[in-house]
């Protein structure tokens, strides 16, 4: 478990250290490297018990006191200590006592060479009002809500917010989701603007990469940062606007370590700083729709699609208790594809992957395949014929008979893309079908060059997974076919419906973004499910409303706070008494609601048994005095076989 102190250093003769500096310390046997969080104060220790600094580090510039503001806020509300919020926000090669290269120490903090914008399109009417209206809050804070629905542009929109920050001598924070997202967009902006410096940042990017794009835009070299979450860690120095795209999407969120939301800190650093922050989404997630209400938030609204004559993809549901269904493709849906095929156009076959995955099975005496390490199942990859765990990574040979029967007649039962990808192309001889899913996408420069060859029209059927449905562009793609929706409905998480709503409308959007329109088929069991009628109407405030109704009623956010205590053991009673215990320890109070401590749906992940407890509290301030009791406890008294962790606004509960 790190510590969570704070640590008292004698300065040097000679040397002024200042807040922000770099220095290189001796801590315990090792040397490590630090930053200076406060230079001019007395120490508690006796002077001859202060250990001296070692070095002051001039390789890199000094981290910036708004980024160690941004710091302290991080540790605090996501309770970690402050020293490793920093340190792990440092790409690594600044994490390293080993002085930076020269190279990369000596590189000029040169001047934004030129903000020359390169517009391609005239915007829309819609367009201009949105960017007049963002742009009358520059210099001050000003959390703006760009709601535009799939295709009205949005990019534009920040593409021109942008030009105007450059040409004040400012830098821009651009955060989007996917990795994959990025080589589309990142084309983009460089057509956009050819002589500005952009910096890419995400965890795919080797140390020294990394290392240059923090320090361009630490030194404001950088007009534009353009990254996944982690970006969000950067110092700018002339920080004028930031830019969540996509800002519903779940992977804001990190998942281990400092359980930060990239889109939620984004807003406190605009706040910080005094910029605008622009988040936009077709489906802004719920707790951004209420602040909008509430309003706290702007929300301007692109209720068009931006390409003229390109207009939103009728939505239907097909009925899979009416419909003949061969093969998991009911009817309407083969001969939609058919009717692209003879046109020459494209059509994406979306699988919601999420609960959902093709296990081996057998008919015989009902055994199915079960991870030994989890309670998860694994799931079949005929590629390489072999099981996979998809919660713990665990592997093994698809087995040739049934180990409790005998039974050599095993099957994969349920649909992934795999199987999807076989019965296309059985029943569409000759049709050119591409499958991406993470499987596929594992190698990013392959990504890429599969995306843009559909781009250029060599591909007929796409076959994927959530990662196809977002923000890309294929202009020949003109149906969409959704299969296996029905899961999310049936799910106990409250967030699943938003994020269907959410992955739906993204993979919807994909439809008709030139003049040919769109269509879009969802198949399911539940047709007169709200949620679909409020997709097929586009409404996705109506949509919204409702599902406040519904989180208000039952108390859920955004009308509570929430957070997680979670524990990992090697037996689940181990955990659940950790739970048990910590409740006790640290009584509540009455503001904070605490509820028992229960195993997680996939209790066993990768060897261990999970539980958790959740806190739910109408005051965000009383849940967060309550939660920095009880890491404070838990630092330092937490038994050492119990590994645990605490999650602010949790997102996951699986
Ligand atoms: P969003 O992110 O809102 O879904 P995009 O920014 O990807 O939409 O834009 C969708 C498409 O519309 C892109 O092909 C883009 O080039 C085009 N586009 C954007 N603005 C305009 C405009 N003003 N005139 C014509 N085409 C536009
Ligand atoms: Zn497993
Ligand atoms: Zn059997």
């Amino acid at each position: 478990m790190p510590l969570p102190r704070l640590f008292d250093y004698a300065i040097p003769e000679g040397t002024a250290p200042r807040r922000g500096d770099r220095i290189t310390v001796q801590l315990g046997r090792r040397q490590q490297t630090g930053v200076v969080v406060d230079a001019d104060v007395a120490s508690d220790l006796a002077s001859d018990r202060l250990k001296s600094i070692v070095d002051v580090r001039s390789d890199a510039p000094p981290l910036p006191l708004d980024w160690l503001e941004l710091m302290r806020f991080l540790s605090s509300y996501y309770q970690r200590p402050l020293g490793e919020t920093m340190i792990s926000a440092l790409p690594p090669r600044l994490r390293s006592v080993k002085p930076l290269p020269r190279k990369a120490s000596q590189a000029e903090g040169e001047a934004i060479a030129s903000a020359r914008f390169v517009a391609v399109h005239e915007l829309t009417t819609a367009q201009s009002q949105a960017v007049a209206r963002i742009a009358l809050k520059f210099g001050g804070f000003a959390p703006v809500l760009l709601h535009g629905v799939t295709g009205s542009g949005k990019t534009e929109v920040y593409l021109h917010l942008i030009a105007r920050v450059l040409e004040a001598g400012g830098q821009v924070l651009v955060l989007v989701p996917e990795i994959s997202l990025t080589p589309q967009l990142e084309a983009r902006f460089r057509e956009a603007f050819p002589e500005t410096r952009l910096a890419v940042m995400h965890s795919g990017l080797q140390d020294i990469a990394r290392t240059s794009a923090w320090l361009e835009a630490a030194r404001g070299a950088a007009g534009i940062v353009l990254g996944t979450r982690l970006a969000l860690l950067a110092p700018l120095r002339k920080l004028g606007l930031i830019v969540v795209d996509e800002e519903h999407d779940a992977s804001f969120k990190q998942q281990e370590g400092l359980r930060y939301s990239a889109r939620d800190a984004a807003v406190y650093r605009a706040k910080l700083t005094g910029c605008p922050i622009v988040l936009g989404s077709a489906t802004p997630s719920l707790e951004t729709w209420y602040n909008f209400r509430q309003g706290r938030y702007e929300r301007i609204e692109l209720s068009e699609r931006a390409v003229p004559g390109a207009r939103l993809p009728t939505v239907r549901t097909i009925d899979l208790r009416s419909q003949a269904v061969e093969q998991g493709l009911a009817l309407p849906v083969v001969q939609a594809i058919e009717r692209r095929l003879a046109r020459g156009e494209q059509s994406l076959v979306f699988i919601n992957r999420r609960g959902y995955a093709p296990v081996l099975g057998c008919e015989a005496c009902g055994w199915y395949a079960g991870c030994a390490r989890c309670t998860g199942k694994l799931v079949v990859h005929s590629v390489d014929q072999r099981l996979r765990c998809h919660h713990c990574g665990a592997q093994e040979a698809v087995p040739r008979a049934c180990p409790t029967c005998g039974n050599v007649d095993l099957k994969a039962m349920g649909r992934g893309t795999q199987r999807v990808e076989e019965t296309l192309a059985s029943r569409f001889p000759g049709a050119r079908i591409v499958r991406i899913d993470r499987d596929s996408a594992r190698r990013r420069a392959e990504l890429g060059r599969t995306l843009e060859a559909i781009r250029r029209g060599e591909a007929d059927i796409l076959v994927g997974t959530q990662l196809l449905a977002k923000g890309h562009d294929f202009p020949q793609l003109t149906f969409v076919a959704v299969l296996n929706a029905d899961s999310a409905l049936l799910s106990t998480d409250y967030r699943a419906p938003e994020r269907l709503f959410a992955v739906l409308s993204q993979v919807a959007g994909r439809a008709g973004r030139r003049s040919e329109p769109g269509e879009v088929m969802v198949q399911t069991r539940y047709p007169d499910h709200p949620l679909f009628g409020a997709l097929e109407r586009h409404d996705f405030a109506g949509f919204a409303e409702a599902q406040l109704a519904e989180r208000r009623s039952a108390g859920f956010p955004p009308y509570v706070f929430e957070a997680a205590l979670r524990a990992e053991a090697s037996a689940l009673a181990q955990a659940l008494s950790f739970l048990e215990q910590a409740r006790s320890l640290v009584v509540a109070p009455e503001a904070v609601r605490v509820f028992d401590p229960v195993p997680h749906v996939l209790t066993r992940r990768a060897g261990f048994e999970r539980a958790q407890l959740v806190m739910q509290s109408a005051s965000r301030a009383a849940l967060q005095a309550h939660l920095a009791a009880l890491a404070q406890m838990l630092f330092e008294s937490a038994p050492r076989d119990v590994r645990w962790h605490l999650d602010v606004d949790p997102i996951e509960f699986d």
